[in-house]
C-alpha cells in the first residue's frame, strides 16, 4: 500500500494544518455543534431560510465519520422509519450538485444485497412489504439477472435485492461541498473551534460556551456524532450510544464491474468517481469493549444478539480512553473535545488482509489492483440503530441529532431537511417523533430492523 501525502485523497479531510477562527460571532439564532454531514446539511437549509446559525467544529468539516464512510446513499434495507426522509434524501443528493455548482461523485448506480443463500432471498422478498408501501423501485433478482449488474464475480449467489435508484457520492467531497454551499448561503462555519458545554437561564439556553469564548443564542442542535453521548453526559442527560470501528480502503483506478454499490457477506464494494472502488470487509464489527458497553448493555443486548456473528471484541486501549475521560468538567477549562480534536482509529491489519483477499477472491478481474490508501472511522449507533433526534433533557431549546449508525451518510442532507423544519418550528412532512430519545427510557420495546 502506497502512502504518501498525495495519496492522501481521502484523509486529506482530516488531515493539514487547523486554523483557529480570527473571531466568533456574539450571538446567533442558532448553534449547531458538529460539522458532520448532519450538522453540515441542517446549516445548509437554515441559512437558505435567512436564518442567522453558527456551526462550531472542533477539528475539520468531515473529519470523522462523515467524511471516512463508504459513500454508499441506499433506500433499500432500511428501518421504515428512516425511509421518508431517505426517499428526500435522494431526491436533494439528484439536484446537489446542480445547485452549490460543484461536484460530490452522486451517481445513481443503484445498490445490490447479494443472498448466498435462500432463507436471504426470502429476507428480501419480506422487505418488499416495505418498498412497496414507500413505493421504491427496488426488486428481487435472480442469479442471472444479477450477473449482468456485476460482471465476473465467483459467488454462486442465488440473487439479490436491487435498487436502481440508489447510489453513491465521495464523502470526502460532499459535506466540505455543502459546508461551503451553507457559508454562501450566509452561515458561519468555525473550524478549530470545539464547544465545552451550554449555559442556560431561568431553563433557557442561553449561550454556548466554546473554547474561543461564548455565542448567545436560545436554540442549541448538538450533531456531534460519536462525541453526543459525553457532551450530553456532562449536561446530565443519558444518550445510549456505543461505538464500532470500520476499516476502510480505496484501490487504485480499475477495470468497471459495476456502476454503484454490491454488499456480500464477505465485501463491501462501490464504483468510485475516480474510476477506483471503495472496499471495506463485508461481515466485521470490530467493537472496543470500553465503560459505556456496560453502562449500556442492557438497551444494546438485542442489537448486540442480532450481529454475534460478526461482532470481534477488544479490550484494552479503548477501555482506558473512555476510563480516564472525564464525564464533567468547567466550562473554563479545556474539555475532552479540544483535547481530541479527531477521532481517527487506526485500520485493522487483519481486517485490511481479509478486505485484499476478499476483494481477489470475489472479483478475480480486479485481482491485483493496488490497494492505495486504507482508514478506519468510528461508526456511533444507538440501541435500536436508528437516530435518536429531538428537544432533550430540562433545558429548553437544547436538541440533539445522533445514532445515525452505519447509515447516516446517505439520509444526511434530508434529516438536515427535517432537523432544519424542527429548529424553526417550521411546517415539516417528516414526523420526527418516532426518532425521539425517550424511546429508549419509557419502556418501549427496543427492536432493530436493520443491521449497523
Ligand atoms: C467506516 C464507515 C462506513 C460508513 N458507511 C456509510 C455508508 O456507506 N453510507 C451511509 O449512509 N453511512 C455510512 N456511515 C455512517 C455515516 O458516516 C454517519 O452516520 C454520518 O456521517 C454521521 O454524520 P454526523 O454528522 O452525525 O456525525 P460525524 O460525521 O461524526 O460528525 C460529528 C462532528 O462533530 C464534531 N464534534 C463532536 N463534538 C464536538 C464539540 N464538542 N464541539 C465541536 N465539534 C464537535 C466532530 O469532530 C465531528 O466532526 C459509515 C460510517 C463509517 C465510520
Amino acid at each position: 500500500m502506497t502512502t504518501d501525502n498525495h495519496d492522501k485523497v481521502v484523509a486529506g479531510t482530516w488531515s493539514g494544518a487547523l486554523t483557529p477562527p480570527d473571531s466568533i460571532p456574539d450571538t446567533a439564532d442558532v448553534v449547531i455543534v458538529g460539522g458532520g454531514i448532519v450538522g453540515v446539511s441542517t446549516a445548509w437549509f437554515l441559512a437558505r431560510q435567512g436564518v442567522n446559525v453558527v456551526l462550531c467544529e472542533k477539528g475539520y468539516i468531515a473529519g470523522e465519520q462523515s467524511g471516512r464512510n463508504w459513500g454508499w446513499v441506499r433506500q433499500q434495507g432500511r428501518d421504515p422509519r428512516e425511509l421518508p426522509m431517505m426517499i428526500e434524501s435522494i431526491r436533494i443528493f439528484s439536484e446537489l450538485e446542480n445547485e452549490i455548482g460543484e461536484s460530490v461523485g452522486f451517481e445513481k448506480g443503484g445498490c445490490l444485497f447479494t443472498a448466498n443463500t435462500e432463507k436471504d432471498m426470502q429476507g428480501f422478498h419480506d422487505w418488499m412489504e416495505t418498498a412497496k408501501e414507500y413505493e421504491l423501485d427496488t426488486r428481487v433478482v435472480d442469479a442471472t439477472v444479477l450477473s449482468g449488474l456485476v460482471e465476473g464475480a465467483t459467488p454462486n449467489w442465488h440473487g439479490a435485492m436491487y435498487t436502481a435508484s440508489d447510489g453513491r457520492a465521495e464523502p470526502h467531497k460532499t459535506t466540505p461541498a455543502i459546508a461551503r454551499a451553507a457559508v454562501r448561503a450566509g452561515a458561519t462555519i468555525l473550524t478549530s473551534c470545539a464547544v465545552r458545554g451550554i449555559e442556560s437561564t431561568a431553563g433557557t439556553v442561553s449561550s454556548v460556551v466554546t473554547e474561543h469564548g461564548p455565542i448567545r443564542t436560545s436554540v442549541v442542535l448538538c450533531a456531534a456524532g460519536a462525541w453526543t453521548s459525553l457532551f450530553c453526559r456532562s449536561m446530565g442527560i443519558s444518550v445510549p450510544q456505543l461505538k464500532v470501528r470500520g476499516t476502510v480502503a480505496r484501490t487504485a483506478p480499475a477495470e468497471k464491474i459495476l456502476n454503484g454499490n454490491i454488499f456480500d457477506d464477505r465485501i463491501g464494494i462501490r464504483r468510485r468517481d475516480d474510476g477506483g472502488y471503495t472496499v471495506a470487509h463485508g461481515s466485521v464489527l470490530d467493537h472496543g469493549i470500553t465503560p459505556s458497553t456496560f453502562r449500556f448493555a442492557f438497551k444494546f443486548l438485542p442489537a448486540l444478539m442480532q450481529e454475534i456473528k460478526v461482532l470481534r471484541l477488544r479490550f484494552g486501549k479503548d477501555f482506558v480512553d473512555e476510563l480516564t475521560m472525564p464525564s464533567t468538567w468547567s466550562l473554563d477549562e479545556l474539555s475532552p473535545f479540544e483535547q481530541n480534536r479527531v477521532l481517527n482509529p487506526e485500520p485493522s491489519k487483519r481486517v485490511l488482509n481479509g478486505i485484499r483477499r476478499n476483494l481477489y477472491e470475489v472479483f478475480p478481474r480486479l485481482a491485483g489492483v493496488e490497494i492505495v490508501e486504507a482508514w478506519a472511522g468510528m461508526v456511533e449507533t444507538s440501541p435500536d440503530v436508528v437516530p435518536m433526534i429531538g428537544e432533550v433533557g430540562d433545558v429548553k431549546g437544547f436538541h440533539i441529532a445522533t445514532g445515525f449508525s452505519g447509515h447516516g451518510f446517505g439520509i444526511g442532507p434530508g434529516a438536515g431537511k427535517a432537523l432544519a423544519a424542527m429548529l424553526t418550528g417550521s411546517d415539516s412532512s417528516f414526523d420526527l417523533e418516532p426518532f425521539r430519545l425517550s424511546r429508549f427510557f419509557d419502556g418501549s420495546p427496543i427492536r432493530p430492523m436493520t443491521t449497523v
